[in-house]
């Protein structure tokens, strides 16, 4: 398959909304990351961004809308629950996906057998008008491979979907870098099952209690059910081993620079740069999370780039604010592999 590049242009958002419309795949801008659109509402046109992706069918995917009556218009859910409309009035279009039980609309393939939906309404332009123009509502994943880092820029995702996809619509970086937060409102307690984008603090400004899910931050013991499938995974992984330290700032420069040998990189904060004798790669100012979330894929896709690179080595970030995000991605990036050297 012949992979079409368009650009930001109304006949070429036109282009994409009929191939979307006519059951094609369609790699789009949005503010989190580019997605990899098809029709939600056809199991058929869904089916194949499993097979382009590779990705594994019990990983359910975030149904894209381009405004709240949508979720009413194509009858996506049983009901909408009062906190979803709070969330909706605060944080939508925006990077928050909310999880609501689904009616029998919502195909299997979208919701991989769960009895919920995720449905997102994205804030980026070009997004909303492909969303529009199909006349429908899109399923839309990350347009990368499965487990590889996502994609923000559409660079990012030819590389991954060239030949396997339809078409994809260069619409500029993404803003964010990283995906949208995860919030379910299927239990008794709002549950964040993905940070991302908007913060949890911002969550619990809104909404009062919202728990954590134990799988943001921690590896699922083997055989237990995961409440966000996707985060069961090894994700977002460059082919260089990625290694985090767990320690401070002097103790991050000494053991990297101990550790200094070839096929060995930083991915690091700027100030870090003139005090590595590694080569390094830079996520942003120490502290300035919401640019390290910016940076974290692109940064990750560099290392490849590279060719030199066999290991990379990180600290393990904060886990307030958006660091939050940077260390969900990162620790699976990773595979989990942290060295503590305040235990060591
Ligand atoms: P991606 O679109 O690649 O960013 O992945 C979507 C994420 O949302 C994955 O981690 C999914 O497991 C999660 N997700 C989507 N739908 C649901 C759902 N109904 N229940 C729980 N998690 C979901
Ligand atoms: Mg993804």
């Amino acid at each position: 398959m012949k992979t079409l590049l368009l650009n930001n242009t109304p006949e070429d958002i036109k282009t994409a909304a009929e191939i979307l419309k006519n059951g094609g795949l369609v790699g789009i801008p949005t503010e989190t990351v580019y997605g990899l659109a098809a029709d939600a509402l056809s199991g058929a046109a869904v089916a194949k961004i499993f097979a382009a992706k590779g990705r594994p069918m019990d990983n359910p995917l975030i149904v894209h809308i381009s405004d709240f009556s949508d979720i009413k218009r194509f009858n996506l859910v049983r009901e909408i629950p009062a906190s979803a409309k709070i969330l909706a009035d605060k944080f939508w279009p925006g990077a928050l996906t909310i999880i609501m039980k689904k009616s029998d609309n919502i195909p299997d393939e979208v919701s991989a057998g769960l009895d919920t939906v995720a449905i997102r309404f994205p804030s980026h332009s070009v997004a909303q008008k492909i969303i529009k123009q199909s006349k429908t509502v899109l399923a839309a994943p990350s347009a990368n491979l499965s487990g590889s880092p996502s994609p923000t820029t559409a660079a990012h995702v030819l590389s991954d979907m060239n030949g396997r996809i339809d078409a994809v619509l260069d619409g500029g970086a993404s803003d964010v870098g990283v995906e949208s937060t995860v919030i379910t409102l299927a239990g008794d307690v709002p549950r964040v099952l993905r940070p991302g984008g908007i913060t949890v603090e911002q969550l619990r400004e809104v909404l009062g209690e919202v728990e954590v899910d134990n799988a943001v931050l921690n590896k699922l013991e083997d055989g237990a059910k995961a409440a966000s499938p996707g985060m069961k995974y090894k994700h977002y992984a460059p082919s260089a081993r990625v290694i985090l330290l767990k320690c401070s700032d002097d103790e991050y420069i000494n053991y990297v620079n101990k550790n200094c040998a070839d096929g060995v990189a930083a991915l690091c904060c700027d100030e870090d740069i003139p005090l590595l004798k590694a080569k390094t790669f830079t996520l942003g100012g120490r502290g300035d999370y919401i640019t390290q979330a910016h940076r974290l894929f692109d940064e990750l896709r560099k290392i490849d780039l590279d060719g030199n690179v066999k290991t990379v080595y990180s600290r393990l970030p904060s886990v307030h604010g958006v660091g939050l995000a940077v260390y969900n991605r990162l620790i699976r990036a990773a595979g989990f592999e942290v060295i503590d050297l305040e235990k060591v």
